[in-house]
């Protein structure tokens, strides 16, 4: 049977037509696209999918590389974050993953493997991950020659690992910090060494991060990583389309109260819907009264407070509308940038947080004309 209630739609095309975007305006580098976190919610194995013309994945962890792999993906996956353990650098071995190293004891992990497996063959890949400003994970740039020449020991680790960098503020295109990191970066690198930099704000606002490889997270799915423009200005397609159907409609008089805390008081008699939606299938528990709603393609505001099953919407737009009408939460047509801003938090939160009982179904939309 088909059940009602939230469906996801994942535009496979527009995930290809992104990575499109993401190729040209880094022409010279190759793509590691980030599907971590289940590819920012729109799920990760039919990401690769659709990705698969990238250079190689990444991902936070060993985990969800070994996922990956699993589901038969042969691309260079690299573990943004590296192992968190001995057992889980031997296991990246064995799955030829390549490894960030930010830390001392993920080198001494390296050093464990057994000499077995230098003889066996592949080596791993290591990316030393280097703190250049943004204070959560990284080697100490004076670090870096100690732990590269460690690893030049180590008979598992292939020769001139690269080096990469996170960068903290590239979505405020104005921060000099952007440009100083990727100086930073580059200041260390021997003659030939490969580099690994920009993450979407970067590839899109700063030449100086567009080096060997860059790393597309946020703008694979459609969605601008900066507060002040646009994915439709950056040319990029909304991949995912959250929505539902109204579950039921009422008429209030003026004064009634709607929902938990009644928090929202009715100024006149009207017409209130009920969509099947909830902070359980993970919309924002704090998107406020007027955060828009598509019901039947017309915007109304959400009223009261969300539940975990249920929003109330103010259906005075559309007082036509009738349970079982469509009704989108975000998508091509209602950004979910805008709705991020309403709930006070970032897309990547919102697109992370739709939860597993919502349905995913893929689709391809042509291009628009
Ligand atoms: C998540 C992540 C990215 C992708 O960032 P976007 O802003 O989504 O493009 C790149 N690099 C690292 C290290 C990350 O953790």
């Amino acid at each position: 049977m088909r059940f009602g209630g939230p469906v996801a739609l994942i535009d496979l095309a527009a995930l290809g037509h992104n990575l499109e975007v993401a190729r040209r305006r880094a022409p010279r580098s190759r793509l590691w696209a980030v599907i971590k976190a289940d590819a920012y919610g729109h799920g990760m194995e039919q990401a690769a999918v659709a990705l698969a013309a990238a250079d190689g994945f990444a991902v936070a962890r060993v985990e969800e590389a070994l996922r990956l792999r699993a589901a038969g993906v042969e691309h260079p996956i690299l573990v943004l974050n590296g192992a968190l353990s001995a057992e889980e650098t031997a296991a990246a071995w064995e799955a030829r993953l390549d490894l960030a190293v930010h830390q001392a004891a993920q080198a001494d992990w390296l050093a464990a493997l057994p000499r077995s497996a230098a003889v066996a063959g592949h080596p791993l890949r290591v990316w030393l991950k280097v703190d250049t400003g943004m204070h959560r994970l990284g080697l100490e740039p004076a670090e870096v020659p100690l732990v590269q020449t460690w690893l030049t020991d180590y008979p598992v680790v292939a020769p001139d690992p690269g080096l990469m960098t996170h960068l903290a503020n590239a979505d405020e295109p104005a921060d000099p910090l952007t440009m100083l990191q990727c100086q930073r970066l580059r200041a260390l690198a021997r003659p030939g060494q490969a580099l690994n930099i920009g993450n979407s704000a970067g590839i899109l606002a700063c030449p100086a991060a567009r080096v060997d490889w860059v790393r597309p997270g946020i703008m694979l799915y459609g969605v601008s990583p900066f507060g002040d423009h646009g994915a439709a200005a950056l040319d990029l397609r909304p991949v995912m389309t959250l929505k539902t159907q109204v579950s039921a409609t009422h008429v209030y008089r003026a004064g009634e109260r709607i929902g938990y805390g009644g928090t929202f008081v009715c100024p006149e008699d009207m017409p209130v819907g009920v969509a099947a939606i909830g902070y359980g299938d993970g919309y924002p528990r704090h998107a406020p009264t007027g955060t828009p709603v598509l019901v039947k393609g017309q915007r109304v505001p959400l009223i009261g407070r969300v539940s975990m099953d249920s929003i109330t919407l103010d259906l005075r737009p559309c007082p036509e509308a009738r349970p079982g009408d469509e009704v989108i939460l975000w998508g091509r047509a209602l950004p979910v940038e805008e709705i991020s801003r309403a709930a006070g938090t970032i897309s990547y939160d919102l697109l992370c947080g739709v939860s597993p009982r919502v349905r995913r179904e893929s689709v391809h939309s042509p291009e628009p004309s």
